[in-house]
């Protein structure tokens, strides 16, 4: 089985002790690939000199919502020059969104957001998406710009409703942690009835662990387990579900390549 967690922060320090251990013990497990966002712009440099460093990474360019109100002036300037001068490796634009759970004043985000969806839109590229308590908003915007290569809703928790609402525009689901918790019976409920080509894997590294490892440090080596929870809650053969999202991830963000 080869796995694509498509989204990870495995630039972050709390990986710098042991990155290459870690990937080693990834590989064993199948996971082959990485799609790193960036979260503001002082990690956007050292997001591509990872990815410089390894074959398997591929990244986005973006600002987090969290750090909406931190920004110096002209980011989306910089931003903009950056992604069109297309550095090796990068496969999308994000992490992007809206969190109306944080305290960042909503119109800053959404500015924000928005002018990343512009330029997504420019520069072909699909969007590494945010929403927490946010997904009907998230879902107007992106109908109002529909971005043409779409994108993830990363970490998707939320109902069907609104799963349906994203595929239609466009954008996969990202299944993460959230389903190893008793309480997620509804997000459950949801990646039992979507269409299989409407999800793909992510762990969310170093955040969102497994409910069976809560306050540990996550690493995408709980991608398996995920990918093992999906398989069950599915009614397709465990092979198929695996070879999907795998395809899912590459059509995703390797179109065309
Ligand atoms: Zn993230």
């Amino acid at each position: 089985m080869q796995l694509i967690d498509t989204h990870c922060h495995l630039d972050f320090p709390v990986f710098d002790q042991d990155r290459e251990a870690l990937l080693d013990r990834c590989r064993a497990l199948g996971v082959t690939e990485y799609i790193i966002p960036a979260i503001a712009e002082n990690n956007w440099t050292r997001v591509i000199a990872l990815a410089d460093q390894h074959i398997d990474f591929f990244y986005g360019l973006g600002v987090h919502p969290w750090y909406a109100g931190e920004q110096r002036e002209g980011v989306m300037d910089r931003l903009r020059a950056l992604v069109m001068s297309q550095p090796a490796g990068l496969v999308a634009i994000g992490e992007c969104g809206l969190d109306l759970r944080s305290h960042v004043p909503q119109e800053g985000q959404l500015a924000l957001f928005e002018a990343q969806i512009r330029l997504a839109s420019d520069a072909d590229l699909p969007l590494m998406v945010h929403s927490v308590r946010a997904n009907d908003t998230v879902a107007k915007v992106l109908r109002r710009f529909k971005p043409p290569r779409g994108g993830v809703i990363h970490a998707f928790s939320g109902s069907l409703q609104q799963a349906e609402a994203f595929w239609q525009l466009g954008f996969r689901l990202g299944v993460g942690g959230v389903i190893s918790f008793e309480r997620a019976n509804k997000t459950r409920d949801v990646f039992k009835v979507m269409p299989l080509e409407a999800l793909v894997l992510e762990t969310d590294s170093p955040d969102m662990p497994l409910q069976s490892e809560q306050g540990a440090r996550n690493t995408p080596e709980s991608l398996p387990k995920i990918a093992a929870i999906l398989m069950d809650l599915r009614d397709e053969p465990a092979r198929l579900v695996a070879d999907m999202l795998l395809c899912n991830a590459r059509n995703l963000f390797h179109h065309g390549t």
